[in-house]
């Protein structure tokens, strides 16, 4: 017999238990939605894990139980994009935001020279955090289109002695998605933050992938990067030991204490994905989602959406009303019905669906029929 956790106190009438509590269709940039299956899961093992006794949260990072989980999770990784074994799979911490210092310090070697490309809000702040590091040639921006395109490749001006050439595939502000991927001789590095796992990926195409989890993987505190061996080790003396790569690879991710709760959560999230189908069935049914949402926004007449038609995001789908004095009410509107975090960036305004992975397509259904009911009586 596994040793029962003692029994929590009893909820008072008035505490909403997990049981009974009606779960809202949460639409937030991130931290984002997590499957309900994973949290109850989570739950579930959240006294007692797997008959021990104790939370993954109160386990040493060092103990059997948690390099299980950590492999696990690494494993089911690596089977749900396919990445060989020429990739190091690293589980971090510091947000995407620290890696648009960490690829610079690691990448960058002696010259000290890459390509950036401009895409909105999140390609800025890679580009304004390599510069504190090196050269940055911006080598195309759709700034002058306010970020609505994707420069096409053959408009880029590469530089011949970049060390790499660094791109946002999804801005997760703009809703601006690339729907290629870039052909380059040097290593190309990728901030994959909001569209990580949303459909397969090759991974031989990159010398390096980034992604904060919050988005699509897990909950906010662990980033995962995706890199070359080869990349590996090309840190400065002067890179402290936190951000060079190479420790962290040597260390499996446990030079420090990692971030242990947020990496079970992850691994969950995985075995989700797998379970569902893997990234085929997810692109399918996310590209499901996204048309049906763009289709209604196109047809209706009161909302539209500024971007050009095949670079739309697949995961941030923002959109605006004919008139912007109803932003308010649309917002109170939509809460009541139970569709959450709708508000745009607070840079941008407007409203923005994310329609991760974890956003049932269901979730899609209810927000396109309140937006048809809002415009009717609003129209
Ligand atoms: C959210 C996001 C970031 C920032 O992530 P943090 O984990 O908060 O540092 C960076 N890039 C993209 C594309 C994002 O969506």
């Amino acid at each position: 017999m596994t040793p029962r956790p003692r029994r929590l106190p009893r909820p008072t009438p008035t505490t909403r238990t997990a049981d009974i509590m009606t779960r809202v269709h949460n639409f937030c940039a991130g931290p984002a939605a997590l499957p309900e299956e994973v949290l109850k899961q989570a739950a579930s093992e959240m006294l007692d894990y797997h008959g021990r006794g104790l939370s993954v949260m109160e386990m040493s990072h060092r103990s059997d139980e948690f390099v299980a989980i950590a492999e696990t999770a690494e494993r089911d990784l690596r089977e749900l994009l396919n990445i060989s074994d020429d990739y190091a799979v690293l589980f971090l911490q510091g947000g995407a935001s620290q890696q648009f210092a960490m690829v610079p310090m690691n990448l960058m070697g002696e010259k000290r020279k890459a390509d950036y490309i401009n895409t909105g809000q999140w390609s800025i702040k890679a580009i304004k955090e390599a510069r504190r590091y090196g050269t940055v040639n911006v080598a195309a921006s759709s700034e002058d289109t306010a970020f609505s395109t994707v420069p096409p490749q053959n408009t880029w001006a590469l530089s011949d002695d970049a060390a790499y050439v660094h791109y946002t595939p999804n801005e997760t502000i703009g809703g601006l998605e690339y729907s290629f991927v870039p052909e380059t001789d040097k290593p190309l590095v990728a901030d994959l933050s909001s569209t990580i796992l949303s459909r397969p990926l090759d991974v031989s195409r990159y010398g390096l992938i980034y992604a904060g989890a919050q988005k699509n993987i897990g909950p906010a505190g662990i980033t995962v990067v995706i890199v070359r061996r080869d990349l590996i080790g090309r840190a400065g003396e002067q890179v402290p030991a936190m951000l060079d790569y190479r420790i962290h690879a040597e260390n499996g991710s446990m030079y420090n204490t990692p971030p242990t709760y947020a990496w079970y959560l992850a691994g969950l999230v995985f075995k989700w994905l797998k379970a569902q189908g893997g990234l085929t069935h997810m692109a399918t049914v996310n590209r499901r989602k996204a048309e049906k949402l763009y289709h209604y926004i196109d047809e209706s007449g009161f909302y539209s959406n500024p971007v050009e038609r095949h670079s739309r995001s697949w995961m941030n789908v923002p959109f605006v009303l004919a008139d912007d004095s109803l932003d308010k009410t649309f917002l109170k509107g939509a809460e009541g019905a139970g569709l959450l975090n709708l508000a745009g960036h607070r840079s941008v305004g407007g409203m923005r669906a994310s329609i991760y992975n974890a956003v049932p397509e269901a979730a899609v259904d209810a927000l396109i029929n309140y937006m048809k009911d809002f415009a009717q009586r609003h129209g």
